[in-house]
């Protein structure tokens, strides 16, 4: 399923071209376009999903698939090992967006709590 009115869908299915640095069947990873880290990628699912809890339930292969991908592709950003994960869940803790994705943020020293 996807949505008509999804940026992310539209990048999934190529009417907009986002900077893709990795994909696999079920997921695409790009380069966030205001990035607040050296590297600041972007792992969507292939599928429109709102956010990480509903990927979980419909399709837990496919989480596991996103948190892959952007293990591999902090891997090929030369991270070595340290990184950031986040799903946003809800406005109120900062989504703008409305298909799930995970950041991957790394390339600097990361502060505990997030803000
Ligand atoms: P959220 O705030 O929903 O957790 O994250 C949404 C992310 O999407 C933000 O970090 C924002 O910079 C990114 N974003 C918004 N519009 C675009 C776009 O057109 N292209 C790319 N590559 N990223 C975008
Ligand atoms: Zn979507």
């Amino acid at each position: 399923m996807s949505s008509a009115d999804c940026l992310f869908c539209k990048f999934v299915s190529g009417v907009v071209e986002p900077d893709v640095v990795g994909e696999t069947e079920h997921s695409l990873a790009f380069r966030d376009i205001n990035p607040q880290a050296p590297t600041h990628v972007l792992v969507v699912p292939k599928r429109h999903v709102a956010n990480a809890g509903e990927l979980a339930e419909v399709s837990p292969d496919n989480l596991q698939d996103v948190v892959l991908l952007a293990r591999a592709v902090a891997d090929d950003e030369g991270l070595g090992g340290d990184y950031r994960l986040v799903f946003n869940t809800g406005a109120g803790a900062g989504q703008s967006v409305f298909h799930a994705h995970l950041h991957l943020l790394g390339g600097r020293s990361m502060q505990w709590p997030p803000g």
